[in-house]
């Protein structure tokens, strides 16, 4: 056992059961077993799931639970054998870290092993969402001073160059982003449209401008999304506030030389958003849907349009543990060209998990996070 081992007790956030306010808890710190090692949390993100978590509108969540299934600190103690990265190189306490929310996939049902979409297997283990923090090892969640990171957690090393507040910055919207474009390629020079300026579709516009994309265009009804997007380099904005469906339609055709994009993405979380971006790709488009991850209705669509389009039209759902490290590489290898660190623009501390909540909820933060230790 190598670390601090005076530290036996640790507060957390808790959602007592759907809709209750957060209590402030104390917990005894479990000692660590083989493979286990304890993250004192510098930065725990606050998501959009969050939120729905604490609406209860997510099935087979234990409560109370301690939320959280972003965050960045640094090892604190490691258990009695020594535990590595992913590419084998031993993790030391001090060492700066975040790591990937799924921390156990089955390996042994159909959907791991013969469909290989782990993301769809019905065993994942998630912290802050399918962790019972009524038992052993109770931290499991990052509104907390300390998470108890468990054996086979997957562990991803913060460069030194990137701040805790850089690496906090685009929360799980960017792995989810970087599945998204595995599904979805984007190519040099290709038109990309995204429907959405929040976290995700922000990143999916980084991700564009990265590689290349002709043209870019947000599509949002936010102007200060939209002037985010701007900042991070999109070439074209669409409000929807102050835009019709056809005018969209045409705006989008003279920026792509009169074909409508070749791909758009849909990462608003509204269902009506998908009939229209059916309508606005281009024939032989990609159309992709990320947006969707909790249930917001159902809306009427034409399949002929889709058809006679001859429309690739894919979905995404949850990410592996390699769009997580792909996300600090993409982070750490863009950090000079892109303001991460200005995407955190609320802090919280732990006493005020709540409002942190509040402030997600009603969308008043690009990316706002709790700092337990302050
Ligand atoms: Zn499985
Ligand atoms: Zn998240």
């Amino acid at each position: 056992m190598t670390g601090d081992l005076t530290i036996v007790k640790s507060r957390a956030a808790v959602i007592p059961a759907p809709n209750a306010s957060i209590e402030i808890r104390e917990f005894e710190v479990p000692e660590l077993v083989p493979g286990s090692a304890l993250l004192k949390v510098a930065n725990a993100g606050v998501c959009g799931t969050d939120v729905h978590l604490w609406h209860g509108k997510l099935a087979g969540v234990p409560y109370p639970l301690i939320p959280g299934h972003e965050a960045v600190g640094t090892i604190e103690r490691i258990g009695p054998s020594p535990i590595s990265y992913l590419n084998g190189q031993e993790i030391k306490v001090g060492d700066r870290v975040t790591f990937h929310d799924v921390t156990k996939t089955c390996f042994s049902c159909y959907y791991c092993l013969i469909a290989k979409t782990p993301t769809k297997c019905p065993n994942r283990v998630v912290y802050g969402i399918t962790m019972d923090s009524t038992k052993f090892p109770h931290l499991i969640g990052g509104y907390s001073e300390y998470v108890y990171l468990i054996p086979g957690t997957h562990i991803i090393r913060v460069p030194d160059h990137v701040s805790f507040d850089g690496a906090i910055s685009v929360g799980c919207a960017l792995p989810t982003a970087i599945h998204a474009v595995t599904r979805s390629p984007m190519k040099h020079g290709l038109n990309v449209a995204v429907q959405g300026a929040g976290p995700v579709g922000l990143m999916i516009a980084i991700l564009a401008k990265i590689t290349g994309a002709a043209t870019i265009t947000s599509i949002d009804q936010a102007p200060n999304r939209l002037e985010v997007a701007r900042r991070f380099g999109v070439t074209h904005t669409l409000n929807i506030r102050e835009t019709d469906l056809e005018e969209r339609k045409q705006a989008l055709r003279e920026i792509s030389d009169g074909h409508g994009p070749d791909i758009v993405y849909e990462a608003t979380g509204n269902a009506l958003a998908v009939p229209e971006g059916i309508e606005l790709v281009r024939e032989g488009g990609t159309y992709t849907i990320c947006g969707q991850y909790t249930d917001s209705g159902t809306v009427e669509m034409n399949p002929h349009l889709m058809n006679r389009k001859h429309l690739d039209i894919r979905t995404v759902w949850g990410s592996e543990t390699t769009h997580v490290y792909q996300a600090i590489r993409t982070i750490a290898n863009n950090y000079d060209r892109f303001p991460f660190e200005d995407l955190v623009t609320h802090s919280f501390k732990l006493d005020e998990a709540q409002k942190a909540l509040e402030t997600q909820r009603d969308q008043k933060s690009l990316k706002a996070v709790i700092r337990p230790h302050e």
